[in-house]
């Protein structure tokens, strides 16, 4: 299919910018090169930061409903370009065309939502404490926000930020992740044809994710950064936007729970688990990460989750039927196998799979009787990787979950009504799935407690992130 979307410039004040060099995005499935892409630098990025800045005040300034109507085209054309989307992105992130045409829907459906949001940013107006005040609330925009996105979505975490960003009358400098920048891109592109003034949406592409990422960072005309990635990084980008005290949203690692109690209904546990856990192979960051049994279900749903595993069809993300893609890079396929050994060492049982396929593959694995202690427990494994944990009562399963120091997603399967609520309130995530197992879209709000990061993507609160309160009082 040839891809009249595909762009290898990056995208400042309107303008499409090569550079002086290049970098090759690699499809995973068959390592071969898709494009080269502009490899910009420090020096690009902080006059993309200028433009997005002197964009701002009329971007600020425009009607909120002219706002809304250039959002909702940008929605119109990406629902338009959903086929080349879908294509693209599997060719850069090696996901299954399934599920790319299924995250042009969730991701579009962002833009959707904040563009109807934009016209939505109500004040409020307060009993004043005092004869003859009058007091009130309003919503403005923050200003220019930097964006910095990861791999594994490469539309619905631009989306995300984006489009409340823009929404709220921010303008907006993003790098996406060197890995899959030819969605970003193409976002660009129909931003672009939607007819956004120059220098409200600016993308830059380049290797330097170091010296882009603290100019995003640092930089004083920014007054806000929103990251999705490693904690890790997260960290440091907060530590450095510390220096001009921005505004910081983070969405981080996860190690999601998913508790099965005695009383689950075993079958709907396992279709829910096989959603929860091979989506994006296992590399999401809400991706069930410790499967927690209680001691009477374990065997049954053990056998019948191996026998679902055993039937998932892994291959190129472009051929039919195919549900599990290739993972990301050499380093995604070591930690996968560095996370089995450990586990197999520490006496678990392999159920199935168990061993790395030639290229980025890696067989779809169920792990049973894993200690609590491995590398799977503790670390985000990021893979198609099922380990299954043994408890007995229910308060242990709880403080089982709640041993970790992150916060985004948790999974539980029971009938019992009580229980439900029990364990809904005292799981630690900012995301709880009950009897499910995939829980984001538009309207609700997204994002992690703990080590998994602040601020909430989606949903009214989504737009909040991109606004100030001013309090105004008059006399
Ligand atoms: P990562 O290494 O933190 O990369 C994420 C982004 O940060 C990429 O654009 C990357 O650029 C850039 N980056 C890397 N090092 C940087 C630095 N020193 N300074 C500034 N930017 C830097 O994360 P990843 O391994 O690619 O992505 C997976 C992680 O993202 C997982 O932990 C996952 O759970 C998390 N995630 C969280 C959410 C959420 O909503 N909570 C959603 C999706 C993913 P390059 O690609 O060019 O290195």
């Amino acid at each position: 299919m040839s891809n009249t979307l595909i762009t290898d410039k990056s995208y400042i004040n309107g303008k499409w910018i090569k550079g002086t060099q290049s970098f090759d995005v690699i499809n995973p499935a068959t390592h071969k090169v898709i494009a080269s892409v502009a490899d910009l630098t420090v020096a690009d990025c902080r006059k993309a930061i200028d433009h997005a800045y002197a964009a701002w005040p009329g971007w600020r300034d425009l009607e909120a409903f002219k706002r809304s109507n250039l959002i909702m085209e940008w929605f119109r054309r990406i629902m338009d370009a959903k086929n080349e989307l879908a294509h693209i992105m599997t060719l850069e992130s090696g996901k299954p065309l399934a599920e790319s045409l299924k995250e042009v829907d969730y991701g579009a459906s962002f833009v959707e939502w904040f563009a109807e949001e934009a016209k939505r940013a109500y004040g409020e107006t307060i009993p004043a404490p005092k004869m003859g005040q009058r007091l009130l609330t309003i919503r403005q925009a923050v200003g220019v926000v930097s964006a910095i996105t990861p791999w594994n979505f490469p539309l619905a975490m631009i989306t995300r930020k984006v489009a409340p960003a823009l929404a709220a009358g921010c303008t907006v400098v993003l790098r996406p992740a060197s890995q899959t920048p030819l969605t970003a891109l193409a976002l660009a592109l129909m931003a672009h044809q939607s007819g956004f003034p120059p220098g409200v949406f600016n993308v830059i592409t380049g290797k330097d994710s170091k010296g882009i990422g603290q100019e995003l960072a640092t930089n004083d005309k920014i007054r806000k950064i929103s990251f999705t990635g490693s904690t890790e990084v997260g960290r440091s980008l907060m530590q450095q936007a510390a220096g001009t005290i921005k505004k910081v949203s983070l969405e981080l690692g996860g190690n999601a729970p998913f508790l099965v109690f005695d009383d689950a209904d075993i079958d709907a546990a396992v279709k829910g688990a096989i959603i929860g856990k091979f989506r994006n192979s296992g590399q999401t960051c809400v991706s069930v990460n410790r499967f927690l049994v209680q001691d009477g279900i374990f065997d049954a749903f053990a056998k019948k989750l191996t026998t679902a595993v055993k039937k998932l069809n892994v291959g190129n993300g472009l051929d039919d039927g195919v549900q599990v893609g290739p993972l990301i890079n050499q380093d995604g396929v070591d930690k996968v196998k560095a996370h089995v050994t450990d586990a197999l060492d520490r006496g678990a049982k392999l159920l199935t799979g168990g061993k790395a396929k030639s290229g980025f593959f890696y067989q779809p694995t169920v792990l049973a009787d894993v200690d609590v202690k491995a590398l799977v427990a503790q670390e985000e494994t990021f893979g198609p990787v099922c380990a299954l944990f043994r408890f007995k009562k229910e308060e242990e399963g709880i403080a089982m979950a709640n041993d970790t120091e992150f916060g985004l997603a948790a999974y539980f399967y029971s009938n019992g009504v009580n229980r439900c609520w029990r364990v809904a309130e005292q799981i630690e995530a900012g995301m709880v799935g009950i009897n499910t197992g995939l829980l984001s879209n538009a309207v609700a709000p997204f994002g992690g407690i703990k080590q998994s990061g602040m601020g909430r993507e989606g949903s009214k609160h989504g737009l909040d992130e991109y606004t100030e309160l001013k309090y105004l009082c008059f006399e």
